[in-house]
């Protein structure tokens, strides 16, 4: 690798636009991930509790229709809101699962969730305008927000509440440049979910005060306890709400980049003129993999629930012996987001648990504020893989404790 001389680097940090220049400062898992991969190949041995990716293989019907796709020679461009089959899928499997009547005109396919987000927050507001966000949160909400010129406003979720949305809080946050709430459900990294209350408190909030919700929806298939519901459900709030989904969590199919929206009508067209001024369109053979996704069968999805489920089990187990930790049992999604309190502080923790024990894992501060005090793990990785990182992680703790 070339060593960038720190000048340079300088220079050429403080000549990029404002925007980017914020979000190449921001935490990154990727950046952990890559350092902690970079270590394995020199020989470590390292458990991966960083990134949020199942573990598991893309089922093998999904992989055989994008090969049948490829070889039939559907490797071109395809319409930039999603080819008609997808979107009628999409609107299908979405009606069923979250109770809405959809039409598959207001889907847009896009190349992942996170693009969907960006797209929704460039189309919602004008710069300086305000998004709210939840703190803590999805480390890219901030950096998407800031990419597209708004200004984040985080709201808090705490853990003495349950991190249930404080709703006095949220009132005083909002502005008259105020324009959207995001919210998550199931939650990354807390995997609380909103109930219906409070997606009905959410939503008497965003009709008061004129906002969109941006509903990001990526885990709900991933549920152990209570039921995801969208907020989109909610009497007049389809009008209001960008429905974020995607397949990379319930199908493992992170590394294909497909996700959608589900969208309001007015902003399908600014939407597809996103989509055609960057990327195009989302890959078309992914696409068609996407229909067989939905289409085939959802026995994979089930069954890999189930041993996250079984996992989840594992790592809540092992956290109680785990001394200077305290833990809030996930909902849904994959992570554990455990409070510490230790002698130092998590960054510092998270760097010493790489370094010194081989178990890569996040500290909470990277998800806002209020993760100031915990960690997070991701135990979309196998059994034995969590026992072994949780009998390293419970070594270094009491090591420090006593
Ligand atoms: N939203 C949340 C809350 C996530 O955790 C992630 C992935 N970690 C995404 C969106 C991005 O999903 P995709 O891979 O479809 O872009």
């Amino acid at each position: 690798m070339v060593d960038i001389h720190p000048l340079i680097a300088f220079y050429y940090h403080s000549m990029l636009r404002d925007p980017v220049r914020r979000i190449t400062s921001t935490f990154s898992t990727f950046n952990v991930l890559a350092k902690a991969k970079a270590m394995e190949s020199s020989g470590a041995d390292i458990v991966h509790f960083e990134i949020g990716e199942p573990d598991f293989n893309t089922p093998k019907n999904i992989i055989d229709a994008a090969y049948r796709a490829m070889t039939e020679g559907f490797t071109h461009y395809v319409p930039s809101q999603g080819i008609p089959e997808l979107r009628e899928v999409i609107a299908e499997h979405e009606s069923k699962f979250k109770g809405i009547d959809i039409d598959p005109d207001s889907v847009v396919v896009t190349s992942g969730a996170k693009a969907m987000i960006l797209y929704a927050i460039y189309t919602v507001i004008k710069p300086d305008e305000e998004v709210l966000y939840p703190d803590p949160g999805y480390l890219s909400y901030r950096a998407l927000i800031e990419l597209a010129g708004g200004k984040p406003v985080p709201y808090s979720l705490r853990e003495s509440e349950g991190y249930r949305i404080d709703f006095k809080e949220l009132r005083e946050r909002i502005t008259p440049k105020s324009r959207a709430i995001i919210i998550n459900s199931p939650h990354n990294p807390t995997g609380v979910i909103h109930g219906y209350d409070e997606l009905e408190k959410i939503a008497e909030v965003a009709k008061k005060w004129n906002l969109y919700v941006i509903s990001d929806e990526i885990y709900s298939r991933i549920v152990y306890e209570g039921k995801h519901m969208s907020i989109a459900s909610i009497p007049e709030m389809m009008d209001r709400t960008i429905l974020v989904d995607g397949f990379s969590k319930t199908y493992a199919m992170t590394g294909w980049r497909l996700g959608y929206g589900i969208i309001p009508k007015g902003f399908v067209k600014p939407v597809v003129s996103l989509i055609q001024n960057t990327v195009s369109c989302a890959t078309s053979f992914v696409q068609r993999a996407g229909v067989e996704a939905l289409r085939g069968s959802q026995e994979p999805v089930e069954a890999m629930v189930k041993e996250f489920a079984r996992r989840r089990k594992v790592i809540l187990d092992g956290f109680k012996e785990i001394p200077g930790t305290k833990v809030f049992a996930p909902m849904g999604a994959f992570y554990l987001f455990p409070r510490v309190e230790l002698p130092k502080p998590p960054e510092e923790l998270s760097e010493i648990l790489l370094n010194e024990y081989g178990v890569s894992l996040l500290p909470g501060k990277a998800f806002g504020e209020n993760g100031k005090s915990h960690i997070r793990l991701s135990y979309a990785t196998s059994t034995e893989a969590i026992k072994k990182g949780l009998s390293r992680i419970k070594e270094a703790f009491s090591k420090m404790l006593s």
